[in-house]
């Protein structure tokens, strides 16, 4: 579907304003891009496999409880979700040693940690995403300290469920980003949700048995076909069937969006910064 006047273009997807105020449509874009732009492709039918291993993670997280910016896929490659004001900050969660943290320590990939880490990022192309820590967050009031709690108790929940998700499809969750974003109510309460997307963008998937990668490390290694692992991780989660590896997006060979029942959020804060009205 064309749509005009973006409200903003992003490396991997495009936001277009929504049928309702409040709301905003995803667009996935096919564009794949690493080491902050500096490597570019298009590879066909990727954005279609984020759309939906998107929803569906998230549709999951929402079933559990905890609470998204996802209302619903429109079609192939959108979906509508709440309009949120991002935090200006990426969340990573670690399982098992990889990427920039074993090059930044000099150790070996693929050792399992004793207990997951989170870091934080400070989400800026121009600074190439430096590294904080919770103080440069509040002290430079990116996100107050009753919303970094929540953020944190909302990350290890994700982490435990999605490593047990991706587990029963053997795959392991080596790692993920999430990035939040904060809604308010008309007394100006905060809530946090988890928004943008969850896909094999933004997580290390390996297989369990071989240790094979399924994520967007073989596109920043040169290491295989994203697109073929992005519909592998798809076809063991049970969103797209058969072994053919090209997605229709005339026929849509994917199966209906479940309805998800969603629960009431509470607000972290009570009023604490009235003067935003949204
Ligand atoms: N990640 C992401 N977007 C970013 C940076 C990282 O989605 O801008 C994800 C990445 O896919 C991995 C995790 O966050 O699953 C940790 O990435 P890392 O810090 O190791 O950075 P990388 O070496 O991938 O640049």
């Amino acid at each position: 579907m064309s749509r005009n006047n973006p409200l903003y273009e992003g490396k991997a997807k495009i936001l277009y304003e929504g049928p309702e105020p409040g709301t905003i449509i995803q667009y996935f874009k096919d564009d794949t891009t690493a080491g902050n732009g500096e490597k570019h492709e298009v590879i066909s039918g990727k954005g279609v496999l984020n759309n939906r291993i998107s929803e569906y993670l998230l549709t999951a997280l929402e079933e559990i409880g905890i609470n998204t910016h996802f209302i619903k896929t429109l079609n192939m490659r959108e979906q509508l979700v709440k309009a949120v004001e991002i935090i200006p900050i990426e969340v990573v969660v670690r399982n098992i040693t990889a990427g920039s943290l074993a090059k930044r320590f000099g150790v070996d990939e693929g050792i399992v940690l004793p207990q997951p880490i989170i870091e934080y990022y400070l989400k800026s192309d121009k600074l190439n995403d430096p590294m904080v820590t919770r103080e440069h967050i509040t002290t430079f009031e990116w996100a107050i300290e009753e919303e970094l709690e929540e953020i944190g108790r909302i990350a290890l929940r994700v982490n435990d469920f999605l490593t047990g998700l991706f587990k029963s499809v053997k795959i392991r969750l080596v790692d993920f980003k999430l990035e939040f974003g904060r809604v308010y109510d008309e007394e100006g309460n905060i809530y946090i949700l988890v928004a943008d997307e969850i896909s094999p963008d933004s997580c290390r998937l390996w297989d369990v048995e071989t240790g094979q990668k399924l994520d967007k490390d073989l596109f920043r290694r040169n290491e295989g076909d994203i697109a073929k692992a992005y519909h592998e991780v798809a076809r063991r989660l049970g969103i797209i069937d058969g072994d053919n590896n090209v997605i229709d997006e005339e026929k849509g060979n994917v199966q209906p969006i479940t309805p998800v029942v969603k629960t009431n959020p509470s607000p972290i804060t009570k009023n604490k910064n009235p003067k935003k009205d949204k």
